[in-house]
């Protein structure tokens, strides 16, 4: 959008200006097609040709708008840019009535109330798309008045909260009225700086303070070294944030000191000419002149050359407190008013009539702290499109939408209301996303793209930055033992991953891949409280409230603050994806209160189940498999404290090396390796090497053919699926239909909720299944082996598909939301480990992820 191509490098520096004076000298151009960008030249020339009619079919908004969007040529104050592109009158007879500011604001609403448009905290942090591009660490090369412009304003919103700091303690009955003072923004113009903040009453404490400590009137550089201390600094600021904050301002002071040493501005060390800081060294010893965006004299301050150097501060005094003239609180003060810093600017070149051929010469910059909102993005579009300040540079790359912005741009200019402002929101909503920074020292990970002059990457709302900065530079200062400045890039780190996220439930196994921070940590009381909300503590168990409330954290850690499934499952030793999956379902529905009751059918096979399917296993051949290893894996879990099998997970995971006896694994396990044997052809070296009974197997084949396979055949010549020997193997589940009762909030209260945090956490090696006679499987009370086929079918368990082998009865419930698989044991669900959590547990040997 803004007219320019996606990826074209220093959009906002002087190849910019110089794209834009090449474009603003070329012919008209033609007139787009329905629904392409529409280009102040485009608009020119359809004005000139085709009349009004066919500009207002182009501005037209993406939506149906009740607002009549004809476009009037826009005629400005300023005189000699009247005329500027030379166009005749417009022809009476086709010009509809131009939208008034009234229809205009009416117009921004329909759009920014609408999708694609997000509200965002309740709209405190305004409207915004629900992706945003992340704008990583760039070099400011080209742009170098813009970024010390940037650097400059972060440092005096600095010193302005510092000074109210001070201030408050020394009054602490006095209430500070900027506290909610957000932002300052610069204005290059004429060698000369402007600095606005959102209230008045921040300069004024500023320079009150100023002159209480250098006993005069304060220069620039005095008033930079207030600063305020870190607790105030990172208020409210989560440890990243912080993090965050503390390193950038600490670059910026470096900066700051190479440029009033006299060691950085005038293009030193590859780095080009820098206005801003030139303008910074010119008059370092003259005191700051605050001045009001009335003040008669403005003009002459903004463009004669003896102001050159100087650094205002500006005031609006129509946002001042005034005492009530009429009604019940006459007499008393109204509160003070604030206006987006940027519209305090363009402001002043308003108020004091800055005609830009005529009194603008050289670059001219609005740079802040903060890319500007979606509403001063477009006046300052305006400004440079349809005001002729074509040198104008901002910040391209705007932020949230916020109404106030809008407001008082209507309240105090008016003017700039008109089809173009509407159109321009139109293209930022419509043919854009919203900017977020990233932090200073992210690297860009995999999937970034290039994107106007730096590598962006395309984000849900939910990862957009708190602080809405300008993209952060990617070069920094140092200081030798001789105080010599030199020039330098910053590492970056990989902070970033990726994660795979349920994207809600419905299908189940729907998943999306989404970039995230890696780093996101609680603080060790929260860690306690969300333990302690899930697990409950020691005499007091967990309720279905405080799970609840544990998994609307897990959601607000998540999406709030960026933390992973990864890292939060464990403060509550669950799996992440089980984790995710209650969290994902809380998403879609909120706290569920209803299971519908399922069929009672028993499912012959799982529905959700990717891997280890009974059905799927038999289709490979040759060397062992994943799901062989899989299938393995969940007879030994099943077998619990079994020797074997104990020695066996110690050799697995690397703590003893030694060769195990094959004729001394359980039968179960040589019952299942027949099997594998005889479906799969799964090659004996390749079974010994994974159960660690030799490298050729042959002790292992011998095992297998001896017993394995006798087993196996008395098994399948029986039509009970219950033998004495399968005993072992499939105690673990459930002995007899229960009632489904407490459908309501089943889920809440029962099954998953107790799973054992040891269990549930999937390691391997605490996966430890009852071992003991009974309860039998699925053969009535008695738990006879005399033959009967069950009678009773293990229950269905909301969330899960009940899986009932056919030859066996062992009952397996597939978690619906992760795949899992989990066995019924008195009362819990129990995972089967199949060996997925490797890289958690037991440090990825195995390495499937
Ligand atoms: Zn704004």
């Amino acid at each position: 959008m803004w007219q320019r191509q996606v990826g074209v490098p220093g959009h906002t520096g002087r190849d910019a200006r110089a794209d834009r004076r090449r474009r603003s000298n070329a012919s008209p151009a033609p007139a787009p097609r329905p629904g392409e960008r529409l280009t102040s030249d485009a608009v020119s020339a359809l004005q000139g040709s085709a009349g009004n009619a066919a500009v207002a079919r182009m501005l037209r908004p993406a939506r149906p708008s009740t607002v009549p969007v004809p476009v009037q040529r826009l005629r400005s104050d300023d005189e000699e840019e009247s005329d500027d592109e030379g166009q005749p009158a417009q022809q009476p007879q086709q010009q509809a009535p131009a939208p008034n500011p009234n229809q205009v604001r009416a117009g921004i609403t329909t759009l920014v109330d609408n999708p694609p448009m997000v509200n965002y905290g309740a709209r405190r942090q305004g409207r915004a798309h629900g992706e945003f591009w992340m704008r990583f660490a760039r070099s400011k090369q080209g742009e170098e008045a813009e970024e010390t412009l940037s650097e400059t304003s972060a440092l005096l919103f600095d010193s302005m909260k510092g000074a109210q700091e001070q201030a408050r303690e020394e009054d602490p009955e006095h209430t500070a009225e900027d506290s909610n003072n957000r932002e300052v923004q610069g204005m290059l113009i004429n060698g000369r700086l402007v600095f606005a903040s959102n209230y008045n009453s921040s300069i004024d404490t500023l320079v009150e303070r100023g002159r209480h400590e250098v006993g005069a009137e304060p220069t620039f550089g005095e008033l930079l070294e207030f600063e305020q201390s870190d607790a105030a600094l990172t208020r409210g600021l989560r440890e990243h944030e912080a993090e965050n904050v503390r390193a950038k301002l600490a670059s910026f002071r470096r900066k700051n000191r190479a440029i009033v040493t006299g060691q950085r501005g005038e293009g030193e060390q590859q780095r080009g000419p820098d206005a801003t800081a030139m303008a910074l060294r010119a008059k370092m010893d003259s005191p700051v002149i605050v001045v009001d965006v009335e003040d008669p004299d403005l003009h002459g301050m903004l463009t004669d050359e003896e102001h050159e150097g100087r650094v205002f501060l500006l005031r609006f005094a129509a946002l001042d407190p005034r005492a009530k003239k009429t009604g019940k609180n006459k007499g008393q003060q109204t509160q003070e008013g604030s206006v987006h810093a940027e519209q305090k600017l363009l402001l002043a070149l308003r108020r004091a009539g800055i005609r830009p051929r005529r009194d603008v010469r050289g670059p001219i910059s609005v740079m802040g702290k903060y890319r500007p909102c979606m509403g001063c993005a477009a006046a300052l579009m305006y400004y440079r499109e349809r005001l002729d300040f074509t040198n104008l540079t901002f910040d391209e790359n705007y932020g949230h939408y916020f109404q106030g912005s809008v407001d008082s741009l209507y309240e105090h200019q008016r003017h700039v209301m008109d089809a173009h402002y509407l159109e321009y929101i139109r293209q930022m909503v419509a043919e854009d996303i919203t900017s977020t920074p990233a932090m200073a020292h992210e690297a860009a990970p995999q999937g970034a793209v290039h994107r106007r002059g730096g590598p962006s990457l395309r984000v849900p709302g939910a990862y957009a930055s708190r602080q809405a900065d300008v993209t952060p530079p990617t070069s920094d200062a140092e200081f030798d033992e001789d105080d010599t400045y030199r020039r330098i890039t910053r590492p970056l780190t990989d902070t970033w991953t990726t994660e795979t996220a349920s994207a809600g439930i419905g299908k189940g196994s729907a998943t999306h891949t989404i970039p995230r921070r890696r780093h996101e940590r609680l603080t060790p009381e929260q860690q306690t409280e969300l333990r302690e909300l899930w697990n409950g503590r020691p005499g007091e168990p967990p309720t279905n409230a405080s799970r609840r409330q544990a998994i609307e954290l897990a959601d607000r850690y998540n999406a709030r603050d960026q933390m992973t499934f990864e890292y939060l499952a464990k403060v509550v030793a669950l799996h992440p994806d089980r984790f995710n999956g209650y969290v994902a379902r809380f998403r879609d529905r909120g706290h569920w209160k209803h299971v519908p009751t399922r069929s009672k059918k028993v499912e012959t096979g799982p529905k959700n189940r990717k891997k280890g399917a009974v059905e799927k296993q038999f289709t490979k051949g040759g060397e062992l498999d994943q799901e062989g290893m899989d299938t393995i894996r969940a007879v030994i879990e099943s077998l619990g404290d079994d020797a074997w099998c104990r020695d066996w997970r110690r050799a697995d995971d690397g703590r003893s090396t030694g060769e195990l006896n094959a004729t001394k694994a359980p039968d179960a396990l040589l019952r299942t390796l027949a099997e594998l044997r005889r479906d799969h052809h799964y090659s004996v070296p390749s079974l010994s090497k994974y159960l660690h009974t030799g490298a050729n197997g042959d002790k292992l084949r011998k095992a297998i053919q001896r017993k394995g396979e006798k087993l196996l055949a008395r098994r399948e010549q029986s039509e009970t699926p219950m033998r004495t020997e399968d005993i072992e193997m499939e105690d673990a589940a459930p002995i007899k239909t229960e009632e489904a009762e407490g459908a309501e909030d089943f889920e809440m209260d029962d099954e998953p909720w107790s799973v054992p945090a040891g269990f549930a956490g999937g390691s391997s090696s605490s996966m430890t299944l009852p071992h003991r006679p009974g309860p039998s499987i699925g053969i009535g009370e008695a738990g006879s082996s005399s033959g009967t086929s069950y009678r009773d079918r293990p229950r269905e368990i909301g969330g899960y598909t009940l899986h009932v082998d056919p030859r066996t009865g062992q009952a397996t419930y597939i978690d619906e939301d992760t795949g899992y698989e989990y066995v019924h044991v008195d009362g819990r669900m129990v995972r089967i480990d199949r060996g997925e959590d490797e890289d958690v547990e037991m440090g990825g040997s195995r390495g499937r992820r």
